[in-house]
């Protein structure tokens, strides 16, 4: 058997001068969290919570969920774990609430919109989740699809409305979550600031954000060469975003699928990115590609591609290798 190398079984990534950065993994199933441990994630970046939902042929009740959630906080009693609230989309649906239906689900009544307008619901979720974190020593819950501060606000606001309620019944609780949000809607790019002074953390679902900067069905391979994480608007976007969490002394990660693209490392570390949440399986490489960087290069990486206004040029500056 040959030998890992060090920076394969090491739990610590860092760039090849020093830098520290995160690895997370993304979590679908509470199956995936044996790779996630073996592979060395350092936490959960991202708990999906709508696989319990769509796996069952009704919504799971409170009971249910609180029995999933205990067991993803128990097996990573030692390590962060964020759990993202309820999540639905066209390519997420429940056979049984036809939420997502209509001509274009994914700009329908999905994700936190959905939670919001089914707000026991909501609370059933977030009741689970609350009492299944009661020992966790950071709780940190995710609000997916914000697109403004007042629906952060409100969600937010359903929160503490839980915590009240779980204090009075006397029901072991956590009583005060990191509460954060998805940067996945491009319009909070601009309200970034406002948000940043309300939200406790952020973590950029590019796969959305993509998706919604340049109209384009994620999961339409019709349109598929259309949907290019090196746009311009989209790093832009996403330098403008980090710039403003950064600023506002918020922690600010990438958990859709360019944060374990090999070609997007040096972008998102040059543009101030060191959390990545990644599927489990691209931890090994992800530390090496990471190891192979150095800081200083990838800024300038980031510089020459952020004024780039064409796509081709884009692609030019991505496809001049960096070492690693
Ligand atoms: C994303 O949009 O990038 C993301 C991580 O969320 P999901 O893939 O679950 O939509
Ligand atoms: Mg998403």
């Amino acid at each position: 058997i040959a030998a890992a190398s060090p920076s394969t079984v090491c739990r610590i990534t860092q760039t090849g001068d020093g830098t520290r950065v995160r690895l997370l993994a993304n979590i679908n199933l509470l199956s995936e969290l044996s790779t996630a441990k073996e592979l060395n994630a350092e936490g959960i970046g991202l708990y999906r919570t709508e696989f319990p939902f769509i796996i069952r042929p009704t919504f799971p009740s409170e009971e249910e969920q609180y029995l999933v959630y205990k067991h993803l906080f128990d097996e990573m009693a030692d390590r962060e774990v964020t759990i993202r609230t309820l999540d639905i989309a066209g390519d997420k649906a429940l056979v049984y609430a036809n939420a997502t239906s209509g001509k274009n689900p994914d700009l329908g009544l999905r994700s936190i919109r959905f939670s919001l307008r089914n707000r026991p619901l909501f609370e059933q979720q977030l009741r689970a989740i609350l009492r299944a974190g009661a020992e966790a020593r950071h709780l940190r819950i995710m609000f997916p699809m914000i697109s403004s501060l007042d629906e952060f606000r409100d969600a937010r606001s359903v929160v503490d409305a839980c915590v009240r309620d779980l204090k009075r019944e006397d029901l072991p609780h956590h009583p005060g979550p990191s509460i954060g949000m998805m940067v996945e809607v491009p319009s909070v790019v601009e309200i970034m600031p406002a948000l940043a002074r309300e939200a406790d953390f952020f973590s950029i679902g590019t796969n959305d954000f993509i998706q919604y900067t340049l109209a384009v069905d994620r999961t339409n391979e019709k349109v598929a060469d259309y949907y290019r994480a090196y746009h311009p608007a989209v790093l832009r976007g996403l330098a403008r975003v980090v710039r403003a969490a950064k600023t506002a002394g918020r922690e600010i990660a990438v958990c859709g699928e360019m944060g374990h693209e090999t070609a997007y490392i040096p972008f998102l570390l040059g543009i101030g990115i060191r959390i990545l949440s990644v599927g489990p399986q691209f931890l090994p490489a992800l530390r090496e590609r990471i190891a192979g960087l150095t800081l200083a290069e990838a800024e300038r990486h980031a510089r020459l591609l952020l004024a780039e206004d064409t796509l081709a040029g884009a692609l030019k500056v991505l496809e001049t290798p960096t070492s690693g």
